[in-house]
């Protein structure tokens, strides 16, 4: 029997609408700041999505455009002036950064507290105890997608496909702490195509088009497809076989229309979370 397709576009209007609700009703506007150095194009196309999604929701933001050469004091200065900015309650740098400049530097500089993309360690390591603190934005959102589409996640065997700092790896804990008895693979994983054949929930984050075959799939199986890959053609693909996973899947996420728009409903969710703490602290002294 063919899948249920899981519309994650409707999903992340639905938590859109929620969020513009409550900043309509809230006690203070919630900001976001977005520091991008570069002329990655992609970068400046997702950077201009989330400022569309923040003027949608109500939420206060702005950009700081840097140029390439822009130097790692210069933005570590910027990140310092936003930390302290009470009109921001979320960071987002865009990776990824111009190679001349240390990844990680900048982003353990952006205050724990206003990381909303969730990359500080000290955000990684509340994910790891399971604390509360910011989780990465996709894993978030493949989560959220999950539990709007009533997939059962306590006691499912879960197989996440990648083992990145921003998708896979989170996912992986965050499918741990709803119960769910995880693998994480990765490319050197041997007899992947019959450890994703146990998978009850499947998360492909790999980057590599149509890499899920249909072989690779539990019948019955629910599908998230994280993977983003542009063909020499320009279609834009996930990475699962789409049409023919569909034949055998539970439910699977199309791509684009999946995991993606949930990403950036996570980004204002985050955002929203923020701008509360900062409000809760500041009422209570
Ligand atoms: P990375 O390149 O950082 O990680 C890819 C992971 O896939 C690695 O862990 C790698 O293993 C694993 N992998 C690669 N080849 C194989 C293989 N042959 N077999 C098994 N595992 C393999 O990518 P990201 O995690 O950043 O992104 C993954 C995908 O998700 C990309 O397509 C990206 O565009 C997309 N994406 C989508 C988002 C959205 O909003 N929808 C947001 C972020 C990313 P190893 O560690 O051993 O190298």
């Amino acid at each position: 029997m063919p899948a249920r397709r899981i519309d994650g576009q409707a999903i992340a209007r639905e938590v859109r609408a929620r969020i513009k609700r409550e900043v309509a009703v809230g006690a203070i506007r919630p900001g976001l700041a977005a520091v991008l150095v570069g002329e990655n194009p992609a970068s400046k196309v997702y950077v201009r999505n989330k400022r569309k999604a923040c003027d949608e929701a109500g939420i206060y933001s702005e950009e700081h455009i840097l140029p390439e050469e822009t130097s790692e004091r210069a933005i570590l200065s910027l990140i310092d002036r936003l930390n302290h900015d009470p009109k921001i309650h979320g960071i987002l740098v865009q990776l990824p950064l111009p190679k001349t400049i240390q990844e990680r530097r900048i982003l353990d500089a952006v205050a724990p507290d206003k990381d909303v993309d969730g990359f500080h360690y000290i955000n990684g390591g509340k994910l790891v105890a399971n604390q509360d603190g910011f989780i990465p934005c996709t894993p978030l959102g493949v989560l959220a997608l999950l539990e709007a589409s009533n997939v059962n996640i306590a006691g499912a065997h879960a197989v996440v496909v990648g083992r990145s700092n921003i998708v896979g790896k989170p996912a992986a804990l965050l499918l741990l702490h709803h119960h769910a008895t995880v693998t994480l693979c990765h490319s050197r994983t041997k007899d992947l195509i019959e450890t994703c054949r146990l998978a009850d929930i499947l998360i492909a984050a790999i980057g590599r088009p149509r890499f899920i075959t249909k072989e690779m799939v539990k019948e019955g199986a629910t599908v998230i497809d994280v993977g983003i890959n542009r063909l020499p053609d320009g279609h834009l693909v996930g990475d699962v076989d789409y049409d023919a996973v569909f034949e055998k899947a539970g439910a699977i996420t199309p791509v684009p229309g999946g995991v993606g728009p949930m990403t950036i409903a996570m980004l204002l969710s985050n955002t929203l979370k923020s701008a509360k703490w900062f409000y809760e602290k500041s009422s209570h002294g």
